[in-house]
């Protein structure tokens, strides 16, 4: 796991771009002799191991694109790729779900059922690769998805769990109001764009505040305010840009309602125009009940585990919510704190490691998920779409 994480981490491709990274995962199967399907939904691959025994089919999955991040570590096995760095330990995923898969398919003559291994791309740049590799076919006669993330903020031998949601939906706004710009002298001939797009910033925080039940959870923010002049001009139109972070789809489709209704009557108050674009990112993660309560059992018993906890919702953004959406499963965060260090770096930050013995804690923990669960009775009731 280590070598294939550390030859990944030095040749990482960014999201849609991963062609090599593609090549090399499928090889690995070619080389076991697995079954193996590339340019699934793009540069997705997926392979299958079929058990001796019936029984269900298990997918798992792991995502392998890169971030446009330069690698700023003092390591041998840093990125050599100017700019580009595996800042989320995506290729960490990747060799956790290779060597399990490897495993798996040494063990066939024992095993029951069929595990689908989905190596998926783009997971970092929506629209993501998720949703075209299902479409795809990547879960056609799938029972059940689990997957996982190594979270280095995390102790090493720490598991999180969350029945429900357990990522945001993630969106991004962009709003231009257009003003009449004009002599700084001369306020009355004008309409200040820059001051109707700083009363819009302070409307804005009212949605949260005001419009959202407390009881559900929400982010709106403007990262991006623009409206460049010179000093003694006022300016004819201002650009904000921002994201908006929910966990339901009401709370989601009420906040887009919202800031259209906010922009529309600050316009009117002062006779500008504007234009509103609002992309959706990927939905939340639900986590589904039965097999997250299910995922803690075979955590628990992993030797090198020594916490199952559940976590608070994170507020980040994960295509894995597709999956869920279409058969049941569970995602779930995997401990990767480095050793030796009283902080780790965050993810996304370009001085990010995990530490690589949380691999084989994922491996153990995705690789008893799939093998107990043919023991199970289907857990979750949830009707395939
Ligand atoms: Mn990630």
């Amino acid at each position: 796991m280590v070598e294939i994480r550390r030859f990944l981490h030095q040749h990482p491709e960014l999201s849609f771009q991963e062609v090599q990274s593609a090549d090399y995962i499928k090889s690995f199967y070619d080389k076991l002799g697995v079954e193996v399907k590339g340019n699934v939904g793009g540069n997705g691959v997926v392979a299958k191991i079929y058990g001796a025994k019936p029984g269900k089919t298990v997918a798992l999955r792991a995502d392998f694109d890169a971030l446009p991040i330069q690698d700023e570590k003092d390591v041998p096995y840093k990125s050599l790729i100017p700019g580009v760095m595996h800042a989320c330990g995506h290729d960490g995923h990747t060799a956790t779900l290779l060597v399990l898969a490897k495993v798996l398919h040494e063990n066939r003559a024992e095993l029951e059922g069929n595990y689908v291994m989905i190596h998926q791309h783009a997971e970092e740049y929506a629209p993501g690769g998720a949703a075209p590799m299902i479409a795809d076919g990547c879960l056609e006669g799938v029972d059940v998805i689990f997957g996982t993330h190594l979270w280095a903020l995390n102790p090493t031998g720490t598991i999180q769990y969350r029945v429900g949601p357990v990522m945001a939906a993630s969106d991004r706004f962009e709003i231009i109001i257009q003003g009449k710009g004009g002599h700084g002298a001369q306020p009355h001939k004008t309409k200040d764009s820059i001051v109707i797009a700083s009363q819009l910033v302070m409307n804005l925080q009212q949605i949260v505040s005001r419009r959202v039940n407390p009881i559900d959870s929400a982010v709106v923010t403007v990262g991006s305010f623009v409206a460049e002049n010179a000093f003694n001009v006022i300016a004819d139109r201002a650009r904000l840009i921002g994201t908006v972070r929910t966990f339901n789809e009401e709370v989601r489709a009420d906040i887009e309602a919202e800031i259209e209704r906010i922009i529309k009557g600050t316009c009117y108050a002062s006779d500008t125009t504007y234009e509103f674009i609002y992309e959706k990112g990927y939905p939340a993660v639900v986590n589904h009940k039965a097999e997250t309560e299910f995922l803690i059992q075979c955590a628990g018993s992993v030797p090198e585990v020594d916490t199952v906890e559940e976590t608070e919702p994170h507020m980040g953004g994960e295509d894995f919510s597709y999956y869920l959406q279409k058969v049941p499963g569970t995602f779930f965060f995997t401990g990767a704190k480095p050793d030796g260090v009283d902080e780790a770096y965050p993810h996304h930050h370009p001085k990010f490691d995990i530490n690589e013995k949380a691999m084989l804690i994922a491996a153990k923990t995705l690789g008893l998920a799939a093998i107990n669960y043919q023991k199970t009775n289907t857990l979750s009731t949830l009707v395939k779409q």
